[in-house]
């Protein structure tokens, strides 16, 4: 079963996390006698250098072709004032792939518990929360949308609208997700103010039927986001709308800590379904460090260990790549991101990073 991975290094310190995740990649060959084929594209600020375009039309088809695409990151100020910005290639990627399911683990991993912005009790039950957003409805797609001018005042208006089937399968995205997990899924919603929430809520009991091994609780979005500060070790997988999970997953990474450590999926459906899956790190290009070999690889990494499960459903090897990066931790083996978390060991740089998790594997 040969795989075929697209790498979309992109800018910045997007070609140094992606080399290092592909030493990775090719360990897991190795280890598992598996066999992957891989091809570099180009997105982002490198895409309009060489051709003008952020997402050219062979890179959207070489992803199309591909059974999953690894992203670094895009964007820097060299592009900041065109007309066509490197991040124009990223929303153009998830609507080409129709990736309506994006995914993101906060994980405090107890040797780096000292990063995350809340007291130390409170992340050392042991932080591991899945966030499911759906990611291409909601009030950023909803129409009507625009300014106009009502008895005399002008106004600015959304529409935060979801139809059951956009509810239904980011609900199977997520149910799937936390049957592979501790099997907890909360839905969050607005349901006390919104009708939406109503029908979001209807339509994810429903869906709840398909998944009765998953248990299913439901959180107005007001108490989630207070919730995940007093007690985040009480969630598995949270699934919400756009507006709510922008704000909550990033909210959750603030608990998990570093960017550098905080991967992602953006996914067209489960694995069973034969959805594309696009992995990245959520954090951007970041040009004040790029080319130093001062990048923190591991959320890339990570996103390939995502990868693995959820599109390839590897999960020996998955687990391994998640092993390997808590190994390498533990040792005490920290890049400059992370280093303040009670360092032991030594900083190394992005690439003997990626050297030290690939030996683990
Ligand atoms: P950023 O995430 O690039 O950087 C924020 C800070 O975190 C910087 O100090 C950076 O050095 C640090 N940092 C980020 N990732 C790190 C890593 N792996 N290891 C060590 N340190 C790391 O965010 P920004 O500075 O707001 O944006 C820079 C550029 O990236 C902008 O052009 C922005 O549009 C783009 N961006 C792209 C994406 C993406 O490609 N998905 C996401 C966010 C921002």
């Amino acid at each position: 079963m040969n795989k075929h991975i697209v790498l979309l290094p992109g800018d910045g310190i997007g070609p140094e996390v992606v080399a290092q995740a592909l030493k990775v990649l090719r360990a897991v060959e190795k280890r598992f006698g598996l066999s992957f084929s891989t091809e570099e594209a180009l997105m982002g600020g490198c895409a309009i250098d060489a051709t003008g375009e952020p997402l050219p039309e062979a890179t959207l088809e070489a992803c199309k072709k591909a059974d999953a695409v690894l992203l670094g990151a895009v964007g820097g100020p060299k592009w900041d004032n065109l007309p066509k910005r490197p991040e124009a290639g990223l929303l153009g990627i998830r609507k080409a792939l129709g990736l309506f399911a994006n995914l993101r683990p906060a994980v405090v991993f107890p040797e780096l518990a000292s990063l995350s912005c809340l007291k130390p009790e409170l992340v050392e039950k042991g932080v591991d929360i899945l966030v499911v957003r759906e990611l291409t409805g909601g009030i950023y797609f909803g129409k009507p949308a625009g300014e106009e001018l009502r008895e005399g005042l002008r106004c600015g208006f959304n529409t935060m609208i979801y139809n059951e089937d956009e509810v239904r399968r980011i609900a199977r995205v997520a149910f799937a997700a936390a049957r592979g997990r501790k099997k907890r899924l909360c839905s969050v919603d607005k349901a006390n103010v919104l009708e939406v929430s109503r029908l979001w809520r209807k339509v994810i009991v429903e869906t709840h039927a398909e998944f009765p091994d998953v248990e299913l609780s439901h959180m107005y979005v007001d108490n989630c986001a207070m919730q995940l500060i007093i007690n985040p070790a009480q969630f598995d997988v949270i699934v919400t709308g756009n507006l709510f999970g922008d704000i909550l997953s990033d909210e959750a990474a603030a608990v998990a800590g570093s960017l550098g450590m905080l991967p992602s999926a953006s996914l067209s459906g489960t694995a069973a379904q034969g959805g594309t899956g696009l992995y990245e790190p959520i954090h951007g290009s970041a040009p004040d460090i790029a080319g130093q070999n001062k990048a923190n690889p591991l959320a890339t990494i990570l996103s390939l260990a995502m990868m693995l499960r959820l599109s390839f459903a590897m999960n020996e090897a998955a687990d391994a790549v998640e092993h390997a990066v808590r190994e390498v931790l533990r040792e005490g083996r920290r890049t400059g991101d992370i280093a303040r978390a009670g360092l032991q060991g030594e900083i190394v740089g992005c690439s003997m990073m990626g050297d030290l998790v690939a030996a683990k594997i």
